[in-house]
């Protein structure tokens, strides 16, 4: 009798009691607000603002109410007006090419390689072929693309570099932090990401002026010098009364309850690669399937798992699905005409010009993915392995399987 996995997909850890002390100290407080401060308090977002700088190893740090808030920031920062190119990746989640949108850009979308990076061949392409002043790179799903030559491409056209690192919180190319390689990085803390706020997100920089603008855009009216990694006051000469005011603040509790975590997130990283590699392991033992390459300059998160069937039909996948949902096993499959709880394909965002995309769509066809939150055990996910690993051997086995209805998903939003 074939085995179930029980847990759950969207499941994610309870946090700690310090986590919830702290939640309770800020609410017995009812001093909310950021910027609602008792004589001499520093405030919880100050501090951990502060503590996130330190950590990432940057300049400056901005705490926000969430990442797509933090990447309009950020495009608003560097310069975009309505009407400009913003380079983006095909493949990402729909909050990166909404943000741009957001800010009345216009998304230029890059191909995605088999390995899901950033195609830098057609980055250049489409440098070339566009007028596009930023790039906002998005590291989906923890995968970082060589990153020296990505810089050496945009440095030498005048692109300016916004990196997404809602993925790669933790990560590292060539020993650098993701985020601290382009101009700007935006980070988030929404409950299915790497630190868990609710919501919640944040901008890093090693510019001064553009942290001046992002302070002010984020909604700090002139109580800028209440911030606890934000530049001198004398940065703010112009953005003070130039930037608009986007009301995009964290909250003291939110913050309370992230200063813990941080604490915690470098054993958390560990935990997620000592998952990882149990599954990644697992799934090499299936050789119809193909695990995606990790170069051995990257330093990621394991916080979720991708893998191609590059054999198997539309149908073939549909089953797929179906068969693993039946065994408790919740894989997305990127190749859904309807997008379904999650939007990753970029036929889905109409408000973006249609483009052709043919090694994107190609690629997408037959990519699955699964989240793996910390609730699972490394057991767990020699199980799943199992059960993925004897779905598409059945699945393989019967190539004219009828398209099945898609199975209905626990949604997690990333
Ligand atoms: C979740 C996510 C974001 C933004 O996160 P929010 O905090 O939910 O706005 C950005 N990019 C990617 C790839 C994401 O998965």
């Amino acid at each position: 009798m074939a085995k179930t996995f029980e847990g759950s997909f969207t499941q994610q850890e309870p946090l700690s009691q310090s986590a919830v002390d702290a939640a309770i100290a800020v609410l017995q407080s009812g001093r909310l607000h950021r910027y609602n401060l008792a004589p001499g308090e520093v405030g919880e977002v100050a501090q951990l603002e502060a503590e996130f700088r330190d950590w990432q190893g940057c300049g400056y740090c901005l705490a926000v109410t969430s990442g797509g808030q933090a990447m309009q920031i950020a495009l608003r920062a560097c310069g975009v007006t309505p009407g400009d190119a913003v380079l983006t990746n095909a493949f990402t989640l729909a909050p990166v090419p909404g943000a741009i949108g957001a800010v009345g850009a216009r998304p230029v979308l890059v191909e995605t390689d088999q390995n899901l990076r950033l195609d830098l061949d057609d980055l250049e392409r489409k440098i070339r072929a566009s007028d596009a002043r930023v790039l906002l790179v998005s590291h989906m799903r923890g995968h970082l693309c060589d990153m020296e030559r990505l810089m050496a491409i945009c440095d030498a056209a005048g692109v300016a570099v916004v990196e997404d690192c809602a993925h790669t919180m933790g990560a590292r190319w060539n020993g650098t932090r993701s985020g601290n390689f382009g101009k700007v990085a935006c980070f988030s803390t929404q409950t299915y990401k790497h630190m868990n706020s609710g919501e919640g997100g944040f901008l890093t920089t090693d510019d001064a002026d553009i942290a001046a603008r992002a302070t002010i855009l984020s909604g700090s009216y002139m109580l800028y010098d209440r911030h606890g990694a934000g530049p001198p006051a004398d940065a703010f000469a112009e953005a003070r009364l130039e930037m608009p005011n986007c009301s995009a603040r964290m909250d003291a509790l939110r913050a309370a309850i992230l200063r813990p975590q941080l604490a915690t997130l470098d054993e958390n990283v560990a935990r997620w690669n000592a998952r990882y590699r149990v599954l990644e392991r697992g799934l090499a033992a299936q050789n119809i399937l193909s695990v995606i390459e990790r170069p051995g300059e990257e330093s990621p998160v394991g916080s979720s798992i991708q893998f191609r069937l590059t054999e198997f039909t539309k149908a073939q996948c549909q089953a797929l699905l179906a068969a693993t949902a039946a065994r408790g096993v919740e894989l997305k499959w990127f190749g859904s005409v309807e997008p379904t709880g999650f939007t990753s394909s970029h036929h889905s965002w109409r408000y973006v010009n249609a483009q052709t995309l043919p090694e994107t769509d190609r690629i997408l066809a037959t990519l699955f993915d699964m989240r793996v939150p910390l609730t699972f055990s490394e057991a767990d996910c020699q199980q799943i392995a199992e059960i993925i690993r004897e779905a598409v051997a059945e699945v393989a086995a019967s190539p004219d399987t009828i398209p099945a209805p898609e199975a209905e998903q626990a949604v997690a939003c990333e």
